[in-house]
């Protein structure tokens, strides 16, 4: 077997934007804490990470064509001043090129701007709007540590409307410490009730280095039963499928037309810039993690300006990616990412990269999960196979259901690991 590294074009970039005012009880993402009143240009600890950041854009070479998606996550991103905002989005322009249609989507949290951020934002480029509203009662908020209250909620998107963004999303978190259907139900409602064109519904996970971690046991109350969580996740398939909404990912429904385009990059393995504290990047089919604190992100920047300076010491190291272990954490990934999607994979298409000789064990393994309803093995008609190397043991489309494959996602993959993963 050949394995053919991905060597597609790079036109997406994710930034990280890591400041927030507090750290929310549940949260391990690496942010850096810079409380209610510092912001924008008045942060002198922003404005310093912005000049790493900025520099990191700059050396890094471009790889493809200009950019068509750029993500600004963190964190807290509309903590940034618009001018900020405009001098990280110039840098990446400079640098790559940016599409006339590019999507640029930025997180916001309700609370930390107002109509005229909003209308600047759009000015400087930004076209879409990830709001983080979670849930809906005030005492699930408070209990979470968020810094918004519900009706932040609302203007939020006020004036996201009024400032004419029309593509914009709502997140929304279940299996909260307390959380009841009921509440879970009135919170899809709510949402149901604003119409985002696009909704994005994750499940807690409590991590060990969290405030609920410490708090809170895995499977013990206040946490909602398992059987709880997933008639969570059933409730929210059925109230989003039935508003018109297209569960397109295991996370996420949208109104036709809306699905992220940057995270469709991610799913579907694509490769990305990604740039600041804790951001990963995936290019020339390495996987390469930025530090998670601000001091070690630093160091990082500059050690990679002395490599620039002396170029002797930047060649980096290459994967061994001809190994059958390489190979194989590979078509892991691949398989791992492309069943998040509704329309899960296209075995054929990924022969030329990995040749036929899983395809039988894994569709043995699977056989129980397609039996019970999980997953689907679907031979793809002669017609609708474009792949030249297709047969009829490998043009399948493989695709785990809506909503018990998505929900018992993790005990499928466990099974693909057992069956592809290490011998
Ligand atoms: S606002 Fe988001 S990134 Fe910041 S602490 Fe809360 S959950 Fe984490």
């Amino acid at each position: 077997v050949i394995f053919v590294q991905n060597f597609d074009p790079v036109q997406a970039a994710y930034v990280h934007i890591p400041f927030c005012r507090r750290r929310c009880y549940y949260c391990d993402f690496p942010v850096a804490i810079v409380g209610d009143r510092r912001r924008g240009e008045a942060s002198g600890t922003i404005a310093r990470y912005l000049d790493f950041l900025c520099q990191e854009i700059s050396l890094t070479p471009k790889m493809g064509l200009p950019l068509t998606t750029i993500f600004l996550g963190g964190g807290t991103p509309s903590l940034l001043s618009p001018r900020q905002l405009q001098r990280v989005l110039d840098a990446l322009s400079a640098q790559f090129g940016r599409s006339v249609c590019a999507e640029v989507s930025i997180e916001m949290d309700p609370g930390t701007f107002d109509q005229e951020q909003i209308r600047a934002y759009r000015n400087c480029g930004i076209n879409r709007v990830s709001l983080g509203a979670q849930a809906f009662q005030p005492e699930l908020l408070s209990l979470c540590g968020r810094s918004h209250a519900v009706a932040d909620i609302y203007a939020a998107v006020d004036d996201l409307r009024q400032a004419d963004i029309k593509n914009f999303s709502l997140d929304l978190i279940s299996g909260l410490p307390t959380q009841t259907l009921t509440q879970w139900q009135a919170s899809l409602d709510e949402v149901v009730a604003i119409a985002p064109p696009h909704i994005s519904v994750y499940d807690l996970i409590v991590e060990p280095v969290t405030a609920f971690g410490r708090r809170y046991k895995p499977g013990l109350e206040p946490l909602p039963p398992e059987d709880t969580t997933a008639e969570m996740y059933r409730l929210a398939q059925q109230t989003l499928t039935a508003a018109g909404y297209h569960h397109y990912e295991i996370s996420n429904y949208a109104k036709p037309g809306f699905e992220c385009r940057h995270n469709r990059v991610y799913w579907e393995n694509r490769p990305f810039y990604g740039f600041g504290m804790g951001a990963a990047s995936y290019q020339s089919g390495q996987r390469v993690t930025r530090p998670r604190t601000t001091q070690d992100y630093y160091q990082w920047v500059k050690e990679m300006t002395e490599c620039a300076r002396s170029p002797r010491h930047s060649s980096s190291e290459s994967q061994d990616l001809a190994s059958r272990s390489a190979l194989r954490d590979a078509l892991l990934e691949v398989i791992m990412l492309g069943l998040r999607l509704a329309e899960g994979l296209h075995l054929d298409r990924l022969v030329p990269q990995f040749g036929s000789d899983w395809i039988t064990p894994l569709h043995q393994c699977l056989e129980p999960y397609i039996q019970c309803g999980w997953v689907e093995w679907n031979p793809i008609p002669e017609a609708s196979s474009a792949s030249s190397t297709r047969s009829t043991k490998t043009a399948v489309q493989l695709r785990l259901t809506d909503p018990e494959g998505f929900l018992f996602s993790n005990t499928v993959l466990s099974k693909v690991f057992a069956c592809l993963g290490p011998d």
